[in-house]
């Protein structure tokens, strides 16, 4: 089986972009806004969005299942207010959890958390756990900097973001580490902030000792682990220098890597520095980068063809594809097996 831990709902019906404009522009008289009933999408729609699209393309590149979450640079956490957040944040959760109803077999959700700038994270819990025991999703994705950009947030590893974490430990949920849209304009959203957040994560991780107090937390940080592990000496010596443990002890229980780097030396990089069982595979389809390369024929965020491609065993690229998501998604492999049970039953029966 193959599993793609990271896919975002980027081609939703274009009546949720006009409902979130109308939001946005109505900031200052949120009752003059629209109202949640007013966004009215049909799941012929939803369908539409996504068989021509990520379910097609799965199908081309030979991917079984999607962790499917809210589009990531629409989360902008930046805007408005704790309720402008939460609002939207059940609006695009919900269409995810539609999704996955109506596509059981190839995608599963992950949850947007409506989190704004300067408020307490644990605000987020009831969004959280909504996704979970209403929607049987089975991750997160969690904004480091939900003021876009500006970094106004304390370090992951401050006891501000405690509480939230003490929920992802309890329902076993791994939260992949996404920043959205950046508002600061030094830094392209997609090209910048994406990989620097990524970065920045992992540094605020190992200078803590922030899995010594959540030893079951685990983190995914994205888009190949941004610079991490390019400068994986960087890293390594600067563990050594603050008396960290090795990094393998001090964060590689806890923190792992997907596989959206988008050619074929970045992914032998990443397969040769960082061990095989931090490394998940994703491609972040329909995501950021959506062309053809013209130097291989194939797009760009065809990860499949890269892991295929790497030196790599048969059990290297299981655990890649699937072992590795099932470990570190406990209730993702909690959904396949009873997916299982239940089509052995029904097989009983017949
Ligand atoms: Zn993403």
């Amino acid at each position: 089986m193959i599993i793609d831990i990271h896919g975002h709902y980027t081609t939703a019906p274009a009546s949720l972009e006009r409902w979130r404009q109308r939001q946005v522009a109505n900031l200052a008289n949120p009752a003059q806004g629209p109202s949640v009933a007013e966004l009215v999408i049909s799941d012929d729609e939803i369908r539409d969005s996504i068989e021509g699209n990520q379910l097609k393309l799965m199908r081309a590149r030979g991917a079984d299942l999607t962790i499917f979450s809210p589009r990531a640079s629409f989360m902008a956490h930046h805007i408005g207010d704790f309720n402008t957040s939460a609002t939207w944040a059940a609006i695009c959760n919900e269409l995810c959890y539609r999704v996955s109803q109506l596509f059981p077999d190839h995608f599963i959700g992950a949850a947007m958390l409506p989190q704004s700038p300067g408020v307490d994270p644990a605000s987020c819990i009831a969004e959280l756990e909504r996704c979970v025991k209403e929607y049987g999703f089975v991750g997160v994705n969690l904004n480091p900097d939900p003021s876009g950009g500006h970094w106004r947030s304390p370090p992951l590893s401050d006891r501000h973001w405690y509480p939230l974490y003490e929920k992802l430990v309890e329902y076993d949920l791994p939260a992949m580490i996404h920043v959205s849209t950046s508002c600061n304009c030094a830094f392209h959203t997609t090209g910048a902030h994406y990989l620097n957040a990524d970065t920045t994560a992992f540094m605020q991780c190992l200078t803590s000792d922030l899995f010594h107090d959540f030893p079951t937390l685990k983190f995914v940080i994205p888009h190949g682990g941004g610079a991490v592990p390019y400068h994986w000496g960087r890293f390594r010596g600067l563990a050594q220098e603050l008396k960290k443990p090795p990094l393998r002890e001090h964060l590689l229980g806890n923190i792992f890597f997907d596989t959206c780097v988008y050619h074929q030396p970045g992914i032998d990089l990443l397969t040769q520095v960082i061990p095989v069982e931090n490394v998940l595979f994703a491609s972040e389809m329909i995501g950021a980068v959506r062309g053809i390369d013209p130097e291989t024929g194939h797009y760009y965020d065809d990860t499949k063809r890269y892991i295929e491609a790497a030196d790599l065993t048969a059990e290297q690229r299981y655990l890649i594809y699937e072992g590795n998501a099932r470990r570190v998604y406990p209730r993702l492999d909690a959904a396949l097996n009873a997916k299982t049970v239940q089509g052995a039953c029904y097989d009983t029966v017949s």
